[in-house]
């Protein structure tokens, strides 16, 4: 891994749109631009150094903006931004760095990707700058009246960070400061001196805050929520999902109640309550998606209150108990597995009584038949077997 240093250039001494401050120090959401230029190198994993070259003048607002922040020491900054940023880079000279990444403290909105971008092209070339291309017809103009119109094909905006290899740089300012060159950013101190420097796409946010209008925008930059954010809150509801299963055998009866409808048949259903399999199956599932215990516990056999007992009473129970954890029922699905009676004429009818003891639409519930195909206790027809499945739906603060 190359060793990264970032200079953070804040030596300006511009004093902008009637604010008292050089506009570094000026506050965005909280904290100064140039506190949250050199967070956004510090919280970045490709750099390993993070200097401000400041006024010295400057101190005690420097000392204010980046309180907390883990900097190395500071730099005293020149009289123009490319004297600042020579004695920014021969303050390096000690312990040179690989690469040194040079960005304006009045870009405060920089991100990771931009920085990223920058980093990686420097495999490859000695410098690589933050840029993006004009999209704006351009006009030559003088005295208030157009003079003709710019190609504006191959021109981009020039933003920072912009990157290098840290010991062609410092020969590359050195001889611009030599010649008495003057350039505005470093792209053009390496340019002077022949060397590549590399586009790579920066950030429209990536503003540089010069006017009260810039200072306007990026407030409603950070003030606009990341689609993430949003997502973040609130907390999303818990799913869980739960089955039952039950059975009853046969006795003497004129008909069997399944789902909450009796549906005739030559044989009852024996049990200490209605012997209703699919309400029983259906009220388990409900409870185990709960983890609170089956409907034996709840409505034990030996309780002589529940002899004879329309087996609804269970299933609303069971569905009260949702309800009291902020849940809700999102979906039943029950399964009556026998050879007799025959289930599809009454199908609807269960569906639509289900649909009702649970509160739920019809397409939230279904009832399903099958046959074993004569084998096991329901192929002899003992007994009728039921299973279920309900998914609720529990806020996460009726969880946990
Ligand atoms: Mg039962």
């Amino acid at each position: 891994m190359p060793r990264t240093t970032a200079l953070i250039v804040a030596a300006g001494r511009a004093v902008r749109f009637g604010a008292d401050l050089p506009k570094q120090y000026l506050t965005l959401a909280g904290e100064t631009l140039l506190g949250r230029s050199a967070r956004a190198f510090l919280d970045h994993p490709a750099v390993d150094t993070v200097r401000v070259v400041r006024q010295p003048d400057h101190d005690d607002l420097y000392r204010a903006a980046v309180a907390g922040l883990d900097l190395a020491p500071p730099i005293d900054g020149g009289a123009t931004r490319q004297e600042s940023c020579r004695r920014g880079l021969a303050a390096l000279a000690d312990q040179p760095p690989d690469l040194v990444l040079i960005h304006d403290a009045a870009r405060p909105l920089v991100d990771a990707a931009t920085i990223d971008r920058v980093v990686a092209a420097l495999d490859r070339t000695p410098g690589a700058i933050a840029a993006i291309p004009v999209v704006d017809t351009l006009k030559r103009g003088s005295d208030g009246t157009s003079r003709g119109t710019v190609d504006r094909r191959d021109l981009w905006q020039a933003q920072t960070p912009q990157g290098f290899h840290y010991a062609p740089l410092c020969a590359a300012h050195a001889r611009a400061a030599a010649e008495g060159a003057e350039a505005t950013d470093d792209a053009a101190v390496a340019e002077l001196a022949g060397l590549t420097v590399a586009l790579v796409l920066g950030s429209p946010d990536n503003l540089k805050i010069t006017t009260a209008d810039d200072l306007s925008r990026a407030h409603r930059l950070l003030a606009m929520p990341t689609p993430d954010a949003a997502a973040a809150s609130p907390p999303a509801p818990e799913v869980r999902v739960g089955t039952g299963f039950d059975v009853h055998r046969f006795g003497p009866g004129a008909a069997v109640w399944l789902c909450g409808v009796a549906v005739p048949h030559d044989q009852g259903l024996v049990g200490h309550s209605d012997a209703d399999v699919g309400l029983h199956a259906l009220t388990d599932a409900i409870l185990g998606a709960l983890a609170a215990g089956d409907i034996g516990q709840h409505f034990p056999p030996s309780d002589p209150r529940w002899r004879g007992c329309d087996s609804a009473v269970f299933l609303r129970h069971a569905a009260g108990m949702v309800r009291a954890r902020g849940g809700r029922i999102a979906h039943a699905d029950v399964t009556l597995i026998c050879e007799r009676p025959k289930i599809g004429p009454h199908r609807a009818a269960m569906q639509t009584r289900l649909a009702g003891l649970l509160d739920l639409s019809p397409d939230r519930v279904s009832v399903k038949a099958t046959t074993t195909e004569r084998l096991g206790f329901t192929g002899r027809g003992e007994g009728i077997a039921a299973q279920a499945a309900a998914t609720l739906v529990i806020d996460a603060a009726g969880t946990g």
